[in-house]
């Protein structure tokens, strides 16, 4: 069983690169920021409470995302077995002690933490591509440049977290996405 973290800044290329992992090592995708769009899209409490934080460019208050994850763990129990690459979680250093907790009381554990590393100036623009390309609403400058700065301050911490469990792979994100998959792939395998 393999279970992944996918690890790295807005715009770093963590959905696509996942959508290469579930392709090649059949595993199950979550993807926090996917799971709180379809809240927005269909109206749910969640998904409005949800959408004051992301319009923002803030993160989800830890409690409250710890237990949509473990929701979700649990509504897929079955496929979550095969294993699971964790996109956009976790965020926090909170975040990464509860999927620690989460995972053991299942019976499991993260095995690696793909780091996705692209200068800042590309993020930026890889985002506003995005915006442009699929009308995602934080995608624009100004929520932009928050994102990138929540993600220094509060989430590229735990790039140190995982390097001290020995389990950070960092990943030169630069290249076409055949070039970084082909990085990711020789680190995992
Ligand atoms: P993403 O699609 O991963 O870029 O996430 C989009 C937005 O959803 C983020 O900017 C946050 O507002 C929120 N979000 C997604 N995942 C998390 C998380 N693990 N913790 C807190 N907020 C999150």
């Amino acid at each position: 069983m393999k279970n992944i973290v996918i690890f790295g800044a807005p715009g770093s290329g963590k959905g696509t690169q996942s959508d290469n992992l579930i392709k090649h090592y059949g595993l199950f995708h979550i993807s926090t920021g996917d799971v709180l769009r379809d809240h927005i899209k269909r109206g749910t409490e969640l998904g409005q409470t949800a959408k004051g934080y992301i319009d923002q460019g803030q993160l989800i208050p830890d409690d409250l995302m710890i237990s949509i994850l473990a929701q979700v763990l649990d509504d897929n129990r079955d496929a979550a077995q095969q294993g699971v690459i964790f996109d956009g979680f976790p965020r926090t250093i909170a975040q990464a002690q509860a999927l620690e907790q989460l995972l053991a009381d299942r019976g499991t554990a993260i095995d690696a933490v793909v780091g996705l590393e692209v200068p800042q100036d590309e993020l930026i623009k890889r985002i506003l591509l995005r915006g442009k390309m699929s009308g995602r609403a934080d995608d624009n400058e100004e929520t932009a440049g928050k994102r990138l700065e929540v993600y220094h301050k509060q989430t590229s911490p735990l790039k140190d977290y995982y390097e001290q469990q020995g389990k950070y792979h960092a990943i030169d994100g630069m290249g076409t996405i055949e070039e970084i998959f082909d990085r990711i792939r020789e680190q995992l395998d």
